[in-house]
Parts: structure tokens; sequence; C-alpha cells
């Protein structure tokens, strides 16, 4: 099976077609939540995902515009999105997002938004917060999200565990060890590539494939700004942080 694994979409809708259009074909898409917040397309969003053959865990942005979350642990930016984000659902969509799962298990794989130890809100940050992980998941491998930073962090039980920064367009073969994966962020980079991230997992030959690709950043810019939504969001799109 060919799996496209997102994450941390964050309403971009323009983001999330670029990533659509660039992964070729697949089987069934994994998200790894937040697809909600900060950005300006909400509803268009979900129901891409909800078009497609997927599986999708809750993030803490999804959970904060339901109210199972205290956006009080917010930012101000980031809690004015969420609220104006809650007006703007669907009942229809507004019910998906209720019923996500906090995490899922498929194949030899646990998927989950923050970390196997808390999957809506924990941030794997460093290595030896992905060590700590390593014992609160079953599966060989395990998918995160939250950060919006690639990345994979490989298990060292008698020390801290290595962390690997993914190459592009170059299938990572997936060994005997144990890994913690972060495919990066659909709609709101942080590792100061503006550019879309995504990967491509196929669990047949059991690769991993990173990819970025770039999107019309205006689009998603201009929208947000007819929508009023915090200038300091619209910004840092341009500058992937
Ligand atoms: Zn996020």
């Amino acid at each position: 099976m060919r799996y496209l694994i997102i994450s941390d979409i964050h309403s971009n809708l323009a983001a999330f077609e670029a990533v659509l259009a660039d992964a070729g074909s697949f089987d069934k898409v994994w998200c790894l939540g937040d697809m909600v917040g900060y950005g300006p397309d909400p509803n268009e969003c979900v129901e891409q995902l909800r078009d497609l053959p997927h599986i999708c865990v809750a993030g803490n942005h999804d959970w904060a515009t339901l109210g199972k979350l205290d956006t009080e642990d917010f930012n101000p930016n980031a809690k004015r999105a969420c609220l104006w984000t809650r007006k703007q659902l669907s009942p229809s969509n507004l019910e998906y997002l209720e019923a996500l799962p906090k995490s899922l298990i498929e194949e030899d794989f646990t998927l989950v938004h923050g970390s196997p130890r808390h999957p809506i809100w924990e941030y794997i940050l460093n290595s030896s917060i992905a060590q700590a992980n390593f014992e609160h998941f079953d599966t060989r491998f395990c998918f995160v999200g939250h950060t919006h930073v690639p990345v994979i962090y490989r298990d060292n039980p008698n020390q801290a565990c290595d962390t690997l920064t993914p190459s592009l367009n170059d299938p990572l073969v997936l060994g005997e060890d144990r890994l913690i994966i972060n495919p990066g962020s659909v709609g709101q980079p942080r590792d100061g590539d503006p550019r879309a991230s995504y990967a491509i997992l196929d669990s047949d030959e059991l690769t991993l494939e990173y990819r970025r690709i770039s999107y019309p950043i205006e689009i998603t810019q201009a929208r947000m700004a007819e929508k009023d939504l915090p200038v300091r969001l619209i910004i840092r799109l341009a500058y992937g942080w």
C-alpha cells in the first residue's frame, strides 16, 4: 500500500491542493491532525480530506476549535484564529472533527498528533523527549505531527536517541530500528522552509520518502487578509516559521 502522510494542514487549502497534485497516486491518506486553526479555509480543507480515502487523528487545534481544549493555553493570535474557525465550520464538519480519535494503529504504525505519551498536546521537540516516548507505543513505528518540523528519531535504548534530518526525494528504507517520524506541516511549516511538507510511505517496500512542494502562498495570505485573520499569522507563512 502507498500512503500519503500529512499533518498540520491548518486550513491552508492552497497548500493542501499543491500536496495532492504533487503526491501522485496513493491508496490512502494518513492525517496526523490539526486540520484547522490559523488558516482561511477550514470547511474546504476538512471536506477535501473527507472526499479522500483516509484516516485521521485529532490535534490540539481541532480540539480547541470544538471547545474540548481551553484556548487560554494558546497565544493570542492562535486563539483568535481558533475562535474564528469555530464560527465558520459547518455542523457536519464539526461533527466530523468531534469523532476523530486521539490515536490509531495501522499495520506496524501508531498515529498520533503530539506524542504517544500525550497524543493531543505534547511536543516532541528534542531527542530526550523522543526517547522517553518510545516506551509509550507498541508498534515499530510512530508518526507524529504538532511541531511542524520534519524529523526522524531513532530509538537507542542505551542512550539518547538519534535525531535524523530526512533528505528529500530519496526514499529511506525503514530497517529494524524503532522510529518516531514527523512528516512536517502541510499548511504552516516552521523549519525555515515555507514549502508544504509531506511524506509518502510504501508499506510493501517499507520505504518513506520526504517531499516539499511550493504553493501559492500569496493566495492563502490574501484569503487570510480577507477574513481579517491576525497579520502575524499571515506574514509567517512566507518565512516558514
Ligand atoms: Zn499544528
